[in-house]
């Protein structure tokens, strides 16, 4: 498989982190033999067992892969490649029309030169598929022959792969997952850009119920299949909810709300070692995403906090959600706990100074440290 290119960055470094991404996402199916060369990454399974359909589906959500092929192990014999090409490329030569061979050949020594080792495979193929016509200029396949040491292989046909750039390559950071939609797919589009991923939930038991935790627990383990381990601190925050009910104006119960999320996420982020915050904002969505409302938010906030869902339309979002597999757990029923004290006019133009007058009839400090206290860490994936 092809890996992206690693502009600025230590392609080493790049290419040892994509191998070890895929040994320990493979792990789970077998045993695999990983190994990498200019730029291309082979994993060739050491169990006969193994299904190659399912291995396909874990590496096309390694990020920093652009493109994967399935290839035939031959013998380093010209007759057994042709014999092979034709037999593990039927499939795909069967709905084809226009082809080319393209051969590179490693282990010199091989009797034949890459353009007669092409010539002759390409032969071949055209007598075995009579519909099939050569063509060097952008063909629809390009059938691939490689002789390499110990053996060659065919393969053709590519399989796009997640894109963006290897797991980790670019820091860490924690997002603040909900079970809406937008959440997931903005910590899927930051681990896509090589950010490893820590997540944190604001959990308002009783207000909101368990099955509503275990959703976000699902999310968690569907965005892990794209970032990785991934380990959700579920933060107790009804307390915080039912002190802002009790001592604020109803109009500024979501910003005050809010300035409590980003600062227990910041702390919890410190704590795990992220660089930044992540969230699913969508500039003016919902009244506490104007950007007066998110200034009054941001202001508590000393890591930078990522926002790339900020200027898209809900139904981009919605694209990259069922992409990516979340949608459907995100559309379950359940509350969340931004819904379970939802003013009925709330304030969309705040200034930070009204919203700080508020936040000062509490005590900021004590309910931080009581959250964070008990915080439970559950890990996915
Ligand atoms: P989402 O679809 O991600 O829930 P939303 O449109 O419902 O977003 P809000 O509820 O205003 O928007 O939340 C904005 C952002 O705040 C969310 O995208 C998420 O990052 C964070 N957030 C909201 N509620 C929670 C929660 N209970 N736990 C953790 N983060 C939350
Ligand atoms: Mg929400």
């Amino acid at each position: 498989m092809r890996r992206a290119g690693a502009q600025g960055l230590n392609r080493h470094k790049f290419e040892d982190r994509l191998r070890r991404t895929l040994y320990w996402r493979l792990k789970k199916l077998g045993e695999f033999r990983i190994h990498g060369c200019q730029s291309t990454i082979y994993v060739e399974p050491l169990d006969p067992a193994i299904s190659m359909d399912e291995t396909v589906e874990v590496c096309r959500r390694v990020f920093g892969i652009v493109a994967i092929s399935r290839a035939a192990v031959c013998e380093k014999d010209i007759d057994d490649i042709c014999k092979k090409a034709g037999e593990y490329l039927a499939p795909l030569l069967n709905e084809t029309r226009t082809f080319k061979v393209e051969t590179r050949r490693s282990d010199k020594q091989f009797p034949m030169t890459s353009p007669q080792i092409s010539g002759e495979v390409g032969g071949y193929l055209s007598d075995l598929f009579p519909h099939l016509k050569p063509q060097m200029d952008a063909p629809q396949v390009t059938v691939k022959v490689e002789v390499r040491e110990e053996y060659a292989f065919v393969s053709g046909g590519v399989i796009p792969g997640a894109g963006g750039l290897p797991p980790g390559t670019s820091g860490r950071g924690m997002l603040l997952l909900s079970g809406g939609i937008d959440s997931p797919a903005a910590g899927w589009m930051m681990a896509k850009r090589g950010l490893d991923l820590g997540a944190v939930h604001f959990f308002s038991y009783p207000y909101t119920s368990m099955e509503a935790k275990q959703k976000v627990l699902d999310l968690a383990a569907v965005l892990a299949q794209w970032s990785g381990k991934l380990t959700v601190s579920v933060v107790p925050f009804t307390h915080i909810q039912n002190e802002i009910r009790s001592h604020c104006r109803e109009d500024y119960f979501t910003l005050v709300m809010r300035r409590f999320m980003m600062r227990l996420a910041q702390e919890v982020a410190l704590r795990q070692g992220c660089q930044c915050l992540i969230t699913g904002e969508s500039l003016a969505q919902v009244a506490s995403q104007t950007v007066q409302a998110i200034h009054t938010t941001n202001a508590v906030c000393e890591l930078p906090v990522l926002r790339p869902v900020i200027g898209m339309d809900k139904e981009e979002i919605v694209t990259i959600a069922r992409k990516i597999g979340t949608m459907d757990i995100s559309i379950l029923p359940y509350e969340d706990c931004c819904t379970v004290f939802t003013p009925k006019h709330p304030q969309t133009k705040p200034t930070l100074e009204r919203v700080m007058e508020e936040e000062s009839k509490l005590d900021v400090e004590a309910l931080v440290a009581e959250a964070l206290e008990g915080v439970e860490r559950i890990t996915l994936g």
